[in-house]
Protein backbone atom coordinates (compact mmCIF):
# COMPACT_ATOMS: atom_id res chain seq x y z
CA UNK A 1 0.00 0.00 0.00
CA UNK A 2 1.42 3.53 -0.61
CA UNK A 3 1.11 6.70 0.31
CA UNK A 4 -1.88 8.88 -1.93
CA UNK A 5 -0.47 12.31 -2.87
CA UNK A 6 -1.77 15.27 -1.87
CA UNK A 7 -2.20 16.89 -5.63
CA UNK A 8 -3.15 19.92 -4.57
CA UNK A 9 0.02 20.71 -2.32
CA UNK A 10 1.94 19.09 -4.67
CA UNK A 11 0.40 22.22 -7.48
CA UNK A 12 1.07 24.68 -5.39
CA UNK A 13 4.96 23.91 -5.57
CA UNK A 14 4.33 24.94 -9.51
CA UNK A 15 4.46 28.52 -9.85
CA UNK A 16 3.67 28.00 -13.67
CA UNK A 17 0.55 26.09 -13.18
CA UNK A 18 -0.89 29.22 -11.87
CA UNK A 19 -1.58 31.13 -14.95
CA UNK A 20 -4.00 31.80 -17.82
CA UNK A 21 -4.04 31.27 -21.53
CA UNK A 22 -6.25 33.12 -23.68
CA UNK A 23 -7.99 34.21 -20.35
CA UNK A 24 -8.82 30.57 -19.21
CA UNK A 25 -6.84 28.42 -17.01
CA UNK A 26 -3.85 26.66 -18.19
CA UNK A 27 -4.41 22.74 -18.39
CA UNK A 28 -0.81 21.68 -18.92
CA UNK A 29 -0.96 17.98 -20.53
CA UNK A 30 2.33 17.62 -22.46
CA UNK A 31 4.80 16.34 -19.84
CA UNK A 32 5.89 13.46 -21.83
CA UNK A 33 7.47 16.12 -24.23
CA UNK A 34 9.08 18.02 -20.81
CA UNK A 35 7.47 19.01 -17.35
CA UNK A 36 7.53 21.92 -15.41
CA UNK A 37 9.81 22.63 -12.07
CA UNK A 38 9.12 22.69 -8.41
CA UNK A 39 10.06 25.59 -6.36
CA UNK A 40 12.10 23.30 -4.98
CA UNK A 41 14.42 22.61 -7.96
CA UNK A 42 14.17 26.75 -8.88
CA UNK A 43 15.42 27.45 -5.11
CA UNK A 44 18.46 25.11 -5.67
CA UNK A 45 19.10 26.56 -8.94
CA UNK A 46 19.31 30.02 -7.84
CA UNK A 47 21.41 29.02 -4.37
CA UNK A 48 23.78 27.47 -6.91
CA UNK A 49 23.92 30.93 -8.83
CA UNK A 50 23.60 33.72 -5.95
CA UNK A 51 26.01 31.35 -3.39
CA UNK A 52 28.36 29.16 -5.13
CA UNK A 53 28.66 29.25 -9.28
CA UNK A 54 32.10 28.24 -10.05
CA UNK A 55 33.36 25.86 -12.85
CA UNK A 56 33.83 22.35 -11.09
CA UNK A 57 36.92 20.04 -10.49
CA UNK A 58 38.97 22.49 -11.41
CA UNK A 59 39.52 25.41 -8.99
CA UNK A 60 41.48 25.43 -5.87
CA UNK A 61 38.71 27.85 -4.15
CA UNK A 62 36.33 27.81 -2.36
CA UNK A 63 33.24 28.65 -4.62
CA UNK A 64 34.84 25.80 -7.20
CA UNK A 65 34.80 23.37 -4.03
CA UNK A 66 31.68 24.19 -3.19
CA UNK A 67 29.92 23.86 -6.97
CA UNK A 68 32.46 20.31 -7.08
CA UNK A 69 30.60 19.09 -4.14
CA UNK A 70 27.06 20.25 -4.92
CA UNK A 71 27.68 18.37 -8.66
CA UNK A 72 29.28 15.37 -7.02
CA UNK A 73 26.23 14.95 -4.32
CA UNK A 74 23.82 15.29 -7.52
CA UNK A 75 25.72 12.04 -8.35
CA UNK A 76 25.30 10.25 -5.78
CA UNK A 77 21.89 11.06 -5.53
CA UNK A 78 21.42 9.89 -9.16
CA UNK A 79 23.67 6.82 -8.43
CA UNK A 80 21.02 6.19 -5.24
CA UNK A 81 17.77 6.97 -7.59
CA UNK A 82 19.36 4.32 -10.00
CA UNK A 83 20.38 1.71 -7.75
CA UNK A 84 23.37 1.86 -9.53
CA UNK A 85 26.43 0.20 -7.80
CA UNK A 86 29.21 3.24 -7.97
CA UNK A 87 29.38 6.38 -9.04
CA UNK A 88 31.51 5.69 -11.53
CA UNK A 89 28.47 4.28 -13.26
CA UNK A 90 27.01 7.57 -13.48
CA UNK A 91 27.47 10.08 -15.94
CA UNK A 92 26.09 13.49 -17.11
CA UNK A 93 25.13 14.04 -20.40
CA UNK A 94 23.33 16.51 -22.10
CA UNK A 95 19.86 14.71 -21.75
CA UNK A 96 18.84 10.81 -23.53
CA UNK A 97 19.60 12.07 -26.61
CA UNK A 98 23.55 12.85 -25.89
CA UNK A 99 23.16 9.61 -24.10
CA UNK A 100 22.59 7.28 -26.70
CA UNK A 101 24.72 9.03 -29.13
CA UNK A 102 27.60 8.37 -26.15
CA UNK A 103 27.31 4.52 -26.60
CA UNK A 104 26.54 4.55 -30.31
CA UNK A 105 30.36 6.71 -31.09
CA UNK A 106 31.68 4.47 -27.98
CA UNK A 107 30.63 1.20 -29.27
CA UNK A 108 31.74 2.18 -33.34
CA UNK A 109 35.49 1.54 -33.74
CA UNK A 110 33.94 -1.82 -32.26
CA UNK A 111 31.34 -2.95 -34.89
CA UNK A 112 32.41 -5.35 -37.63
CA UNK A 113 30.60 -5.31 -40.71
CA UNK A 114 27.66 -8.01 -40.31
CA UNK A 115 27.66 -7.35 -36.88
CA UNK A 116 23.77 -6.93 -35.16
CA UNK A 117 21.77 -4.02 -33.70
CA UNK A 118 18.27 -4.35 -32.53
CA UNK A 119 15.98 -2.01 -32.41
CA UNK A 120 12.16 -1.78 -32.17
CA UNK A 121 9.28 -0.03 -34.03
CA UNK A 122 8.54 1.71 -30.84
CA UNK A 123 11.97 4.20 -30.40
CA UNK A 124 12.15 7.72 -30.38
CA UNK A 125 14.13 9.22 -33.28
CA UNK A 126 16.75 9.33 -30.67
CA UNK A 127 17.29 5.50 -30.13
CA UNK A 128 16.82 5.15 -33.21
CA UNK A 129 19.08 7.43 -36.02
CA UNK A 130 22.25 6.75 -33.81
CA UNK A 131 21.99 2.78 -34.68
CA UNK A 132 20.82 3.16 -37.57
CA UNK A 133 23.72 5.69 -39.20
CA UNK A 134 26.25 3.43 -37.15
CA UNK A 135 24.82 0.42 -39.03
CA UNK A 136 25.20 2.68 -42.18
CA UNK A 137 28.62 3.25 -41.13
CA UNK A 138 29.90 0.17 -40.32
CA UNK A 139 28.05 -2.13 -42.85
CA UNK A 140 26.32 -3.61 -39.67
CA UNK A 141 22.81 -4.78 -39.96
CA UNK A 142 19.82 -2.68 -38.17
CA UNK A 143 17.43 -5.03 -37.05
CA UNK A 144 14.14 -3.70 -36.25
CA UNK A 145 11.52 -5.51 -33.89
CA UNK A 146 7.88 -5.07 -35.09
CA UNK A 147 5.04 -3.62 -32.34
CA UNK A 148 1.83 -5.44 -31.71
CA UNK A 149 -0.77 -3.09 -30.65
CA UNK A 150 1.42 -0.15 -29.86
CA UNK A 151 3.90 -2.41 -28.08
CA UNK A 152 6.80 -4.56 -28.40
CA UNK A 153 6.41 -7.84 -30.51
CA UNK A 154 8.56 -9.72 -27.34
CA UNK A 155 8.59 -12.83 -29.15
CA UNK A 156 9.65 -11.15 -32.71
CA UNK A 157 11.98 -8.86 -30.82
CA UNK A 158 13.60 -12.49 -29.32
CA UNK A 159 13.43 -14.10 -32.67
CA UNK A 160 15.72 -11.63 -33.83
CA UNK A 161 18.08 -11.90 -31.83
CA UNK A 162 21.23 -14.18 -32.77
CA UNK A 163 25.19 -14.96 -32.50
CA UNK A 164 25.91 -11.41 -34.64
CA UNK A 165 24.01 -9.32 -31.81
CA UNK A 166 26.15 -6.14 -30.83
CA UNK A 167 23.32 -4.76 -28.53
CA UNK A 168 19.29 -4.38 -28.50
CA UNK A 169 18.38 -1.09 -27.95
CA UNK A 170 15.15 -0.43 -26.56
CA UNK A 171 12.39 2.13 -24.98
CA UNK A 172 11.02 1.20 -21.73
CA UNK A 173 8.02 3.16 -22.03
CA UNK A 174 6.78 4.07 -25.52
CA UNK A 175 6.92 8.62 -25.95
CA UNK A 176 3.34 7.26 -27.82
CA UNK A 177 1.43 4.71 -27.09
CA UNK A 178 2.71 4.42 -23.33
CA UNK A 179 3.52 0.60 -24.06
CA UNK A 180 5.53 -0.37 -20.97
CA UNK A 181 8.37 -2.84 -22.09
CA UNK A 182 9.21 -6.12 -19.60
CA UNK A 183 13.37 -4.58 -19.25
CA UNK A 184 14.09 -7.72 -16.92
CA UNK A 185 13.24 -10.25 -19.74
CA UNK A 186 14.19 -8.72 -22.52
CA UNK A 187 18.10 -8.04 -20.88
CA UNK A 188 18.04 -11.89 -20.31
CA UNK A 189 17.46 -12.67 -24.24
CA UNK A 190 19.75 -10.15 -25.06
CA UNK A 191 22.74 -11.86 -22.53
CA UNK A 192 21.59 -15.35 -23.87
CA UNK A 193 23.00 -14.35 -27.19
CA UNK A 194 26.29 -12.02 -25.63
CA UNK A 195 24.49 -9.03 -26.52
CA UNK A 196 24.35 -5.62 -24.23
CA UNK A 197 21.10 -3.78 -23.38
CA UNK A 198 20.65 -0.25 -24.02
CA UNK A 199 17.68 0.97 -22.13
CA UNK A 200 16.07 4.72 -23.06
CA UNK A 201 14.28 5.47 -19.73
CA UNK A 202 13.39 9.14 -21.22
CA UNK A 203 9.29 8.98 -20.32
CA UNK A 204 9.85 6.06 -17.80
CA UNK A 205 12.05 8.34 -14.93
CA UNK A 206 9.20 9.54 -13.58
CA UNK A 207 6.91 6.43 -12.79
CA UNK A 208 8.59 3.45 -13.24
CA UNK A 209 11.09 2.04 -11.62
CA UNK A 210 14.68 2.43 -12.25
CA UNK A 211 16.40 0.27 -10.68
CA UNK A 212 19.34 -0.88 -13.11
CA UNK A 213 20.29 -4.02 -11.22
CA UNK A 214 16.91 -5.39 -10.93
CA UNK A 215 16.56 -4.51 -14.54
CA UNK A 216 20.15 -5.76 -15.53
CA UNK A 217 20.35 -3.65 -18.09
CA UNK A 218 23.69 -2.54 -19.51
CA UNK A 219 23.02 1.19 -20.25
CA UNK A 220 20.09 3.45 -19.14
CA UNK A 221 19.62 6.87 -20.52
CA UNK A 222 17.13 9.46 -19.29
CA UNK A 223 16.81 13.25 -19.68
CA UNK A 224 16.36 15.96 -16.61
CA UNK A 225 13.72 18.08 -17.97
CA UNK A 226 11.06 14.73 -18.48
CA UNK A 227 11.50 14.77 -14.34
CA UNK A 228 11.05 17.99 -13.47
CA UNK A 229 14.83 19.10 -13.65
CA UNK A 230 16.01 22.09 -15.90
CA UNK A 231 16.87 20.77 -19.84
CA UNK A 232 20.41 20.45 -20.80
CA UNK A 233 21.02 17.78 -18.36
CA UNK A 234 21.18 14.12 -18.72
CA UNK A 235 22.19 10.85 -17.28
CA UNK A 236 24.09 7.77 -19.11
CA UNK A 237 24.30 4.83 -16.65
CA UNK A 238 26.45 2.35 -17.28
CA UNK A 239 27.90 -1.42 -16.07
CA UNK A 240 31.44 -0.42 -15.33
CA UNK A 241 32.65 -2.85 -17.63
CA UNK A 242 30.01 -1.80 -20.30
CA UNK A 243 31.47 2.50 -19.62
CA UNK A 244 35.16 1.56 -19.20
CA UNK A 245 35.14 -0.51 -22.99
CA UNK A 246 33.82 2.73 -24.48
CA UNK A 247 35.60 5.02 -27.20
CA UNK A 248 35.56 8.44 -25.52
CA UNK A 249 33.13 10.51 -28.41
CA UNK A 250 34.45 13.79 -27.31
CA UNK A 251 38.09 14.59 -26.04
CA UNK A 252 38.95 17.62 -23.87
CA UNK A 253 39.09 19.61 -20.64
CA UNK A 254 38.24 17.64 -17.67
CA UNK A 255 38.65 13.90 -19.51
CA UNK A 256 42.80 13.70 -19.62
CA UNK A 257 45.13 12.70 -16.97
CA UNK A 258 48.42 13.82 -18.79
CA UNK A 259 47.76 15.44 -21.93
CA UNK A 260 51.24 14.93 -24.45
CA UNK A 261 52.35 16.69 -27.46
CA UNK A 262 51.55 13.11 -29.36
CA UNK A 263 49.58 10.64 -26.88
CA UNK A 264 47.72 10.68 -23.71
CA UNK A 265 46.55 9.16 -21.10
CA UNK A 266 42.78 9.45 -19.48
CA UNK A 267 41.10 10.24 -16.19
CA UNK A 268 39.07 7.49 -14.96
CA UNK A 269 34.90 6.88 -14.97
CA UNK A 270 33.20 8.93 -14.99
CA UNK A 271 35.36 12.09 -15.80
CA UNK A 272 36.68 10.22 -18.79
CA UNK A 273 33.49 10.19 -20.96
CA UNK A 274 32.62 13.72 -19.30
CA UNK A 275 34.99 16.06 -21.62
CA UNK A 276 34.54 19.65 -21.28
CA UNK A 277 32.41 22.28 -18.95
CA UNK A 278 28.67 20.37 -18.13
CA UNK A 279 25.71 21.40 -17.24
CA UNK A 280 26.55 20.97 -13.57
CA UNK A 281 24.09 23.50 -12.71
CA UNK A 282 21.40 21.83 -13.94
CA UNK A 283 22.78 18.52 -12.64
CA UNK A 284 22.36 20.33 -8.99
CA UNK A 285 18.68 20.77 -10.39
CA UNK A 286 18.73 17.02 -11.19
CA UNK A 287 19.93 16.21 -7.89
CA UNK A 288 17.13 18.78 -6.51
CA UNK A 289 14.30 17.19 -8.75
CA UNK A 290 15.40 13.31 -7.56
CA UNK A 291 14.52 14.30 -3.87
CA UNK A 292 11.60 15.97 -4.64
CA UNK A 293 9.97 12.94 -6.56
CA UNK A 294 11.27 11.02 -3.62
CA UNK A 295 10.08 13.48 -1.12
CA UNK A 296 5.78 13.34 -2.58
CA UNK A 297 6.38 9.38 -3.23
CA UNK A 298 7.48 7.84 -5.84
CA UNK A 299 5.20 5.59 -5.59
CA UNK A 300 1.96 7.33 -4.64
CA UNK A 301 3.00 9.75 -8.18
CA UNK A 302 3.21 6.53 -10.33
CA UNK A 303 -0.37 5.25 -8.91
CA UNK A 304 -1.90 9.02 -9.61
CA UNK A 305 -0.78 9.19 -12.75
CA UNK A 306 -2.09 5.71 -14.05
CA UNK A 307 -5.10 6.70 -12.31
CA UNK A 308 -5.34 9.97 -14.82
CA UNK A 309 -3.83 7.87 -17.52
CA UNK A 310 -6.79 5.19 -17.38
CA UNK A 311 -9.55 7.94 -16.95
CA UNK A 312 -8.18 9.71 -19.77
CA UNK A 313 -8.30 6.63 -21.95
CA UNK A 314 -12.09 5.68 -20.78
CA UNK A 315 -13.41 9.26 -21.17
CA UNK A 316 -11.65 9.23 -24.62
CA UNK A 317 -13.02 5.87 -25.43
CA UNK A 318 -16.89 7.29 -25.25
CA UNK A 319 -16.21 10.21 -27.31
CA UNK A 320 -17.38 10.33 -30.91
CA UNK A 321 -14.98 9.39 -33.93
CA UNK A 322 -11.96 9.16 -31.23
CA UNK A 323 -9.83 6.04 -31.66
CA UNK A 324 -6.94 5.10 -29.23
CA UNK A 325 -3.30 3.96 -30.81
CA UNK A 326 -2.95 0.53 -30.13
CA UNK A 327 -3.50 -1.37 -26.88
CA UNK A 328 -0.59 -1.91 -25.12
CA UNK A 329 -1.49 -4.56 -21.89
CA UNK A 330 0.49 -2.06 -19.27
CA UNK A 331 0.44 1.88 -20.15
CA UNK A 332 2.40 4.73 -18.34
CA UNK A 333 3.02 8.40 -18.67
CA UNK A 334 1.00 9.01 -22.37
CA UNK A 335 -1.84 8.08 -24.96
CA UNK A 336 -2.19 9.23 -28.32
CA UNK A 337 -5.53 9.06 -30.31
CA UNK A 338 -6.92 10.47 -33.79
CA UNK A 339 -10.23 11.66 -34.12
CA UNK A 340 -12.13 10.92 -37.61
CA UNK A 341 -12.15 13.79 -40.20
CA UNK A 342 -9.69 15.85 -37.79
CA UNK A 343 -6.41 16.72 -38.37
CA UNK A 344 -4.23 16.77 -34.59
CA UNK A 345 -2.69 20.38 -35.68
CA UNK A 346 -6.49 21.91 -35.93
CA UNK A 347 -7.46 19.96 -32.71
CA UNK A 348 -4.04 21.14 -30.72
CA UNK A 349 -5.16 24.25 -32.05
CA UNK A 350 -8.43 24.63 -30.90
CA UNK A 351 -7.64 22.99 -27.48
CA UNK A 352 -4.88 25.88 -27.06
CA UNK A 353 -7.46 28.23 -27.51
CA UNK A 354 -9.11 26.76 -24.39
CA UNK A 355 -6.04 26.33 -22.18
CA UNK A 356 -5.54 22.93 -22.78
CA UNK A 357 -1.67 22.38 -23.81
CA UNK A 358 -1.64 18.80 -25.77
CA UNK A 359 0.96 17.68 -28.28
CA UNK A 360 0.25 17.09 -32.08
CA UNK A 361 2.55 15.56 -33.87
CA UNK A 362 4.73 12.60 -35.33
CA UNK A 363 6.67 12.67 -31.61
CA UNK A 364 10.12 11.91 -33.54
CA UNK A 365 8.35 8.30 -34.21
CA UNK A 366 7.98 8.16 -37.19
CA UNK A 367 8.74 4.41 -38.07
CA UNK A 368 6.30 3.19 -35.21
CA UNK A 369 3.18 6.13 -36.73
CA UNK A 370 4.24 4.19 -40.32
CA UNK A 371 3.61 0.67 -39.46
CA UNK A 372 0.20 2.55 -38.04
CA UNK A 373 -0.29 3.90 -41.32
CA UNK A 374 -0.33 7.63 -40.19
CA UNK A 375 1.67 10.64 -40.16
CA UNK A 376 0.72 12.26 -36.78
CA UNK A 377 -1.22 11.86 -34.09
CA UNK A 378 -2.23 13.86 -30.75
CA UNK A 379 -0.44 12.53 -27.31
CA UNK A 380 -1.60 13.45 -24.18
CA UNK A 381 1.21 13.04 -21.31
CA UNK A 382 -0.62 13.95 -17.69
CA UNK A 383 1.61 14.61 -14.51
CA UNK A 384 1.24 14.10 -10.77
CA UNK A 385 0.13 17.76 -10.56
CA UNK A 386 -2.65 17.42 -13.02
CA UNK A 387 -6.15 16.56 -12.02
CA UNK A 388 -9.18 14.89 -12.85
CA UNK A 389 -10.79 17.95 -13.73
CA UNK A 390 -7.85 18.44 -15.90
CA UNK A 391 -9.14 15.53 -17.84
CA UNK A 392 -12.37 16.61 -17.88
CA UNK A 393 -11.48 20.22 -18.97
CA UNK A 394 -9.21 18.34 -21.72
CA UNK A 395 -12.36 16.25 -22.90
CA UNK A 396 -15.05 18.52 -23.36
CA UNK A 397 -12.40 20.85 -25.14
CA UNK A 398 -12.33 18.06 -27.49
CA UNK A 399 -15.73 17.43 -27.68
CA UNK A 400 -16.45 21.34 -28.62
CA UNK A 401 -13.11 21.36 -30.85
CA UNK A 402 -14.54 18.34 -32.76
CA UNK A 403 -17.71 19.59 -32.88
CA UNK A 404 -16.23 22.99 -34.28
CA UNK A 405 -14.37 20.88 -37.19
CA UNK A 406 -16.70 18.37 -37.93
CA UNK A 407 -19.43 21.45 -38.92
CA UNK A 408 -17.01 23.36 -40.72
CA UNK A 409 -15.68 20.39 -43.02
CA UNK A 410 -19.36 19.96 -43.40
CA UNK A 411 -19.47 16.47 -41.95
N1 LIG B 1 13.52 8.94 -25.93
C1 LIG B 1 12.22 9.12 -25.67
C2 LIG B 1 11.36 7.92 -25.41
C3 LIG B 1 11.69 10.40 -25.63
O1 LIG B 1 10.39 10.58 -25.38
C4 LIG B 1 12.54 11.51 -25.88
C5 LIG B 1 12.02 12.88 -25.89
O2 LIG B 1 10.85 13.12 -26.08
C6 LIG B 1 13.89 11.25 -26.14
C7 LIG B 1 14.35 9.96 -26.16
C8 LIG B 1 14.85 12.38 -26.41
O3 LIG B 1 15.06 13.11 -25.24
P1 LIG B 1 15.95 14.43 -25.28
O4 LIG B 1 15.40 15.29 -26.37
O5 LIG B 1 15.77 15.01 -23.91
O6 LIG B 1 17.35 14.02 -25.54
Amino acid sequence: MCNVIDVAQCRADFPILEQTVHGVPLVYLDNGATTQLPRQVLEAMTAHYTQYNANVHRGIHTLSERATAHLEEARETVRVFLNASGLEEIIFTQGTTDSINTVARGIAPMLQAGDEIVVTQLEHHANFLPWQQLCLERSAVLRVAPQQNGALDVAAFRALLGPRTRLAAVTQVSNVTGAVHPIGALASFVHSVGGLLLVDGAQAVRHESTDVQAMDCDFYCFSGHKMLAPSGIGVLYGKRECLASLIPARYGGGMVDIAGEQSSTFSPLPHRLEAGTGSYAQAIGLGAAIRYLNAVGREGIAQWEHTLLDETARQLEMLAGVTLLGSPAHRAGCLSFRVDGVHPYDLASLLDKQGVAVRSGNHCAQPLLASFGLEVVTRVSPAFYNTRAEIDALCSGIRRATEILWRWSGR
